[in-house]
């Protein structure tokens, strides 16, 4: 008797054990995918997928026996559409599975690209001359080490992949040039490409603010990991448009701090602390980011 009573002790404890391993092995995955997936429209859809996937679940438990199989089968052609629209995350994901990169889909995707100064001083250089030139010009910043999706550009413009410089970044908005309509799109050091024309904002907004400043709300609302500078040609004012808003008018000492407190505070913050305390405050930090991108009405945005 006592032995049997033993063994359920046991067996009990081995199950909680497990129970854990396989709660804990379900957050990690959920946290990689979340990690490689850091587009807001796609955190939307895998957001949708995961209630489907808890409905159905659901559903199976309290043997509703038709609408489980009904949200059994939604959930196998949901994932079969989702491998097919994210054929991009779905390779990246599986190459670097393939490699054996793990570690590397663990790596922080809120680090600054633009982390020199001079990458930033030459934006604001350019955008100083522009400005005072009245002289109309849009740029896209990246401000993470993923990419933003092109996908998400009305027109993805010409390829240019030059070395960022306020010589270039001037003559690209010169309107006797041809890629000087739309935008240029900036990632790390380089000008990726010119001419991009974005999604305009549906938002209400000033009457003053034209297509130009329209279209920098419209893209900084979608995508999550972009800034774009505006300068306005009617009245040469700079503005920085960020989460679809318009911060502005700027002066370009104000660009400059917001740029540098943007795109490279966090990693001077981080390089300058002790190891462990580093890494926590990473984990911490993207764990905040996580939750309030996938529940945004469960968490309300901290200040800074
Ligand atoms: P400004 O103050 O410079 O006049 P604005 O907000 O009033 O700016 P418009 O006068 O409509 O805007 O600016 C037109 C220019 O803005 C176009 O010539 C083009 O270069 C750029 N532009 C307009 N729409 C887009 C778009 N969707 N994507 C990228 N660039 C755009
Ligand atoms: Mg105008």
């Amino acid at each position: 008797m006592e032995g049997l009573k033993q063994w359920l002790v046991d067996y009990h404890w081995s199950q909680s054990l497990l129970l854990l391993v396989d709660v804990g092995l379900v957050l990690t995955l959920t946290y990689i995918v979340l990690l490689v997936i850091a587009e807001r429209r796609t955190l939307w859809m895998v957001r949708g997928f995961i209630f489907l996937m808890l409905a159905a679940a659901v559903s199976q438990r309290l043997r509703l026996s038709l609408l489980s199989f009904v949200l059994n089968n939604l959930v196998i052609g949901s994932a079969v559409a989702m491998a097919v629209i994210l054929q991009s995350e779905v390779r990246r994901f599986l190459e670097q599975l393939g490699r054996g990169e793990i570690l590397s889909l663990l790596r922080p995707i809120q680090q600054a690209v633009l982390s020199h100064d001079n990458v930033i001083g030459e934006i604001v250089d350019a955008i100083k001359e522009l400005s005072q030139n009245r002289t109309g010009a849009l740029l896209i910043l990246e401000t993470t080490n993923n990419p933003v999706d092109e996908r998400d550009f009305s027109v993805p413009g010409i390829r240019l992949n030059a070395d960022v410089s306020c010589e270039l970044i001037q003559s690209l908005f010169q309107t006797s040039t041809l890629l000087h309509d739309g935008a240029i799109l900036i990632r790390g050091s380089k000008v990726v490409a010119a001419g991009v024309i974005l999604p305009i904002s549906e938002r209400d907004a000033s009457r003053q603010l034209g297509t130009r400043h329209r279209a920098a709300m419209g893209i900084t609302e979608r995508v999550d990991n972009c800034l774009c500078i505006v300068v306005s040609e009617e009245t040469g004012s700079i503005s920085l448009a960020e989460k679809g808003t318009l911060n502005r008018p700027l002066t370009s000492s104000k660009l400059k701090e917001l740029l540098e407190a943007r795109l490279t505070l966090s990693i001077d913050r981080e390089a300058s602390s002790p190891g462990l305390w580093r890494l926590g405050n990473r984990i911490g930090k993207k764990g905040w980011g996580i939750l309030s991108r996938f529940f945004p009405f469960f968490v309300t945005r901290r200040k800074k």
